[in-house]
Protein backbone atom coordinates (compact mmCIF):
# COMPACT_ATOMS: atom_id res chain seq x y z
CA UNK A 1 0.00 0.00 0.00
CA UNK A 2 2.49 2.57 0.57
CA UNK A 3 4.76 1.49 -2.20
CA UNK A 4 1.48 2.41 -4.57
CA UNK A 5 1.01 5.43 -2.84
CA UNK A 6 4.45 6.46 -3.60
CA UNK A 7 4.06 5.58 -7.41
CA UNK A 8 0.68 7.52 -7.73
CA UNK A 9 2.52 10.75 -5.50
CA UNK A 10 5.20 10.54 -8.04
CA UNK A 11 3.03 9.69 -11.13
CA UNK A 12 1.10 13.20 -10.19
CA UNK A 13 4.04 14.84 -9.87
CA UNK A 14 5.70 13.90 -13.28
CA UNK A 15 2.25 14.90 -14.66
CA UNK A 16 2.94 18.58 -13.06
CA UNK A 17 6.12 18.16 -13.99
CA UNK A 18 4.93 17.83 -17.99
CA UNK A 19 1.79 19.95 -17.58
CA UNK A 20 4.10 22.49 -16.42
CA UNK A 21 7.08 22.64 -19.39
CA UNK A 22 4.09 22.31 -22.45
CA UNK A 23 2.67 25.39 -20.65
CA UNK A 24 6.17 27.46 -20.48
CA UNK A 25 6.90 29.14 -23.88
CA UNK A 26 9.73 27.41 -26.48
CA UNK A 27 12.80 29.05 -27.19
CA UNK A 28 12.74 29.99 -31.06
CA UNK A 29 16.09 28.51 -31.44
CA UNK A 30 16.10 25.12 -30.13
CA UNK A 31 12.27 24.18 -29.42
CA UNK A 32 12.76 23.56 -25.77
CA UNK A 33 10.21 24.90 -23.06
CA UNK A 34 11.70 27.82 -21.47
CA UNK A 35 10.94 30.45 -19.42
CA UNK A 36 13.92 32.69 -21.48
CA UNK A 37 14.38 33.48 -25.06
CA UNK A 38 16.92 31.98 -26.19
CA UNK A 39 16.84 29.74 -23.66
CA UNK A 40 19.71 29.18 -20.67
CA UNK A 41 21.20 26.29 -23.23
CA UNK A 42 21.39 28.98 -26.27
CA UNK A 43 22.53 31.62 -24.43
CA UNK A 44 25.31 29.50 -23.15
CA UNK A 45 26.07 27.95 -26.43
CA UNK A 46 26.52 31.60 -28.35
CA UNK A 47 28.80 33.05 -25.35
CA UNK A 48 31.08 30.20 -25.52
CA UNK A 49 31.21 30.56 -29.35
CA UNK A 50 31.84 34.63 -28.89
CA UNK A 51 34.95 33.40 -26.51
CA UNK A 52 35.96 30.93 -29.48
CA UNK A 53 35.98 33.34 -32.06
CA UNK A 54 37.93 35.78 -29.62
CA UNK A 55 40.53 33.51 -29.09
CA UNK A 56 40.92 32.50 -32.62
CA UNK A 57 41.30 36.00 -34.04
CA UNK A 58 44.18 36.44 -31.32
CA UNK A 59 45.60 33.29 -31.81
CA UNK A 60 45.61 33.53 -35.78
CA UNK A 61 46.78 37.40 -36.11
CA UNK A 62 43.90 39.73 -36.29
CA UNK A 63 40.34 39.79 -37.96
CA UNK A 64 41.39 40.09 -41.15
CA UNK A 65 43.05 36.57 -40.87
CA UNK A 66 40.26 35.10 -38.81
CA UNK A 67 37.68 35.88 -41.91
CA UNK A 68 39.69 35.78 -44.61
CA UNK A 69 42.18 33.27 -44.65
CA UNK A 70 40.84 29.97 -45.32
CA UNK A 71 41.32 27.49 -47.37
CA UNK A 72 38.59 27.66 -49.96
CA UNK A 73 39.59 31.26 -50.58
CA UNK A 74 43.05 29.94 -51.54
CA UNK A 75 43.67 30.17 -55.14
CA UNK A 76 46.74 28.19 -55.33
CA UNK A 77 44.76 24.83 -55.25
CA UNK A 78 47.98 23.20 -56.48
CA UNK A 79 50.52 23.92 -53.84
CA UNK A 80 47.57 23.27 -51.24
CA UNK A 81 47.33 19.96 -51.94
CA UNK A 82 51.44 19.83 -51.91
CA UNK A 83 51.25 20.86 -48.42
CA UNK A 84 48.69 19.20 -47.35
CA UNK A 85 50.01 15.77 -48.32
CA UNK A 86 52.68 16.39 -45.94
CA UNK A 87 50.95 16.80 -42.79
CA UNK A 88 53.73 16.85 -40.79
CA UNK A 89 55.92 18.79 -42.54
CA UNK A 90 57.94 21.85 -42.28
CA UNK A 91 57.45 24.62 -44.86
CA UNK A 92 59.61 27.58 -45.51
CA UNK A 93 57.00 30.04 -47.38
CA UNK A 94 58.89 33.06 -49.58
CA UNK A 95 57.67 35.54 -52.19
CA UNK A 96 56.62 39.32 -52.02
CA UNK A 97 54.01 40.49 -50.47
CA UNK A 98 50.55 39.84 -51.48
CA UNK A 99 50.85 36.21 -52.75
CA UNK A 100 49.09 34.30 -50.23
CA UNK A 101 52.06 32.93 -47.49
CA UNK A 102 50.52 34.17 -44.66
CA UNK A 103 46.99 33.26 -45.68
CA UNK A 104 47.64 29.69 -46.72
CA UNK A 105 49.96 28.87 -43.80
CA UNK A 106 47.33 30.58 -41.36
CA UNK A 107 44.82 28.21 -43.85
CA UNK A 108 46.20 25.49 -42.63
CA UNK A 109 47.29 26.15 -38.79
CA UNK A 110 43.66 27.14 -37.58
CA UNK A 111 41.94 23.77 -37.75
CA UNK A 112 43.63 23.02 -35.12
CA UNK A 113 42.57 24.38 -32.02
CA UNK A 114 46.37 25.51 -30.75
CA UNK A 115 47.48 26.59 -33.73
CA UNK A 116 49.17 29.64 -33.86
CA UNK A 117 50.28 32.49 -36.08
CA UNK A 118 52.87 34.48 -34.56
CA UNK A 119 55.09 36.86 -35.45
CA UNK A 120 59.14 37.44 -34.36
CA UNK A 121 58.26 40.50 -32.65
CA UNK A 122 55.57 38.92 -30.25
CA UNK A 123 57.68 35.81 -29.94
CA UNK A 124 60.62 38.56 -28.63
CA UNK A 125 57.38 40.01 -26.54
CA UNK A 126 55.76 37.01 -25.07
CA UNK A 127 59.44 35.24 -24.56
CA UNK A 128 61.45 38.14 -22.98
CA UNK A 129 61.65 38.14 -19.00
CA UNK A 130 63.73 38.92 -16.32
CA UNK A 131 63.41 35.46 -14.87
CA UNK A 132 64.59 33.15 -17.17
CA UNK A 133 62.59 30.20 -16.07
CA UNK A 134 59.88 32.38 -17.19
CA UNK A 135 61.73 32.58 -20.86
CA UNK A 136 62.38 28.98 -20.53
CA UNK A 137 58.47 28.29 -19.99
CA UNK A 138 57.32 30.52 -22.83
CA UNK A 139 59.71 28.94 -25.38
CA UNK A 140 58.76 25.54 -24.57
CA UNK A 141 55.53 26.31 -25.04
CA UNK A 142 56.46 27.58 -28.32
CA UNK A 143 58.78 24.48 -28.93
CA UNK A 144 55.83 21.99 -28.41
CA UNK A 145 52.92 23.70 -30.30
CA UNK A 146 52.51 21.28 -33.17
CA UNK A 147 51.36 23.91 -35.53
CA UNK A 148 53.34 26.96 -35.79
CA UNK A 149 53.51 29.99 -38.11
CA UNK A 150 56.04 32.26 -37.24
CA UNK A 151 55.24 35.35 -39.78
CA UNK A 152 57.46 37.55 -41.83
CA UNK A 153 60.61 36.04 -39.98
CA UNK A 154 63.04 38.73 -42.22
CA UNK A 155 61.10 41.87 -40.63
CA UNK A 156 62.91 44.30 -38.47
CA UNK A 157 61.83 44.25 -35.14
CA UNK A 158 62.54 47.56 -33.44
CA UNK A 159 66.39 48.86 -32.53
CA UNK A 160 69.70 46.16 -33.37
CA UNK A 161 69.81 44.79 -29.88
CA UNK A 162 66.31 43.40 -30.02
CA UNK A 163 67.20 42.63 -33.69
CA UNK A 164 69.96 40.76 -31.95
CA UNK A 165 67.70 39.44 -29.12
CA UNK A 166 65.04 38.23 -31.41
CA UNK A 167 67.31 36.19 -33.66
CA UNK A 168 69.03 34.28 -30.54
CA UNK A 169 65.64 33.52 -29.65
CA UNK A 170 64.41 32.51 -32.74
CA UNK A 171 67.10 29.97 -33.40
CA UNK A 172 66.57 28.50 -29.84
CA UNK A 173 63.12 28.15 -30.79
CA UNK A 174 64.30 26.33 -34.09
CA UNK A 175 66.98 24.52 -32.75
CA UNK A 176 64.74 23.30 -29.97
CA UNK A 177 61.83 22.61 -32.37
CA UNK A 178 64.13 20.33 -34.48
CA UNK A 179 65.48 18.13 -31.51
CA UNK A 180 62.64 17.59 -30.66
CA UNK A 181 60.80 16.74 -33.61
CA UNK A 182 58.75 19.69 -33.53
CA UNK A 183 55.18 19.31 -35.41
CA UNK A 184 54.41 21.39 -38.38
CA UNK A 185 56.09 24.71 -38.51
CA UNK A 186 55.45 27.21 -41.57
CA UNK A 187 57.79 30.11 -41.59
CA UNK A 188 56.78 33.00 -43.80
CA UNK A 189 59.80 35.34 -45.54
CA UNK A 190 59.74 37.94 -48.04
CA UNK A 191 63.28 36.60 -48.92
CA UNK A 192 64.87 33.36 -49.70
CA UNK A 193 67.06 31.42 -47.42
CA UNK A 194 70.04 32.76 -49.40
CA UNK A 195 68.66 36.39 -49.15
CA UNK A 196 67.92 35.78 -45.20
CA UNK A 197 71.51 35.03 -44.38
CA UNK A 198 73.13 38.23 -46.44
CA UNK A 199 69.89 40.30 -44.47
CA UNK A 200 71.02 38.87 -41.06
CA UNK A 201 75.23 38.76 -41.64
CA UNK A 202 74.75 35.13 -40.28
CA UNK A 203 74.09 32.14 -41.59
CA UNK A 204 72.65 29.82 -38.46
CA UNK A 205 69.38 30.69 -38.61
CA UNK A 206 68.98 29.64 -42.01
CA UNK A 207 70.95 26.55 -41.95
CA UNK A 208 68.63 25.27 -38.99
CA UNK A 209 65.88 26.40 -41.48
CA UNK A 210 67.16 24.50 -44.45
CA UNK A 211 67.95 21.44 -42.10
CA UNK A 212 64.28 21.34 -41.24
CA UNK A 213 62.19 22.93 -44.01
CA UNK A 214 61.18 22.20 -47.64
CA UNK A 215 61.64 25.88 -49.33
CA UNK A 216 59.13 27.13 -51.16
CA UNK A 217 58.96 30.10 -53.77
CA UNK A 218 55.57 31.14 -54.14
CA UNK A 219 55.06 32.56 -58.09
CA UNK A 220 52.37 35.08 -59.30
CA UNK A 221 48.86 33.70 -59.95
CA UNK A 222 49.28 29.41 -59.29
CA UNK A 223 52.92 28.84 -59.56
CA UNK A 224 55.40 27.49 -57.06
CA UNK A 225 58.52 26.31 -56.87
CA UNK A 226 59.50 23.50 -53.82
CA UNK A 227 63.26 22.61 -53.45
CA UNK A 228 64.19 20.44 -50.47
CA UNK A 229 67.28 20.66 -49.03
CA UNK A 230 66.81 18.96 -45.38
CA UNK A 231 69.51 17.10 -43.97
ZN1 LIG B 1 17.30 27.10 -26.81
Amino acid sequence: MEDINRITRWEIAMDKRDKYLASLPKCNKCGEPSEENPCGNCLKIAEDARKQKIKDIKRLGGERAFNEFTEERFHNKKLLERIKSNPNGSFYLYSPSGYGKSHIATAIVRQYPMGLVISPHEIYRRVKNFKLEIEREEINKLVKNKYLVIDDIDTKSGGPAIEKETYSMLYELLNARWQNYGGCLFITSNLSLDGLTVKFGDDRLASRIKGMCYEIELKDGKDYRSIDNRK
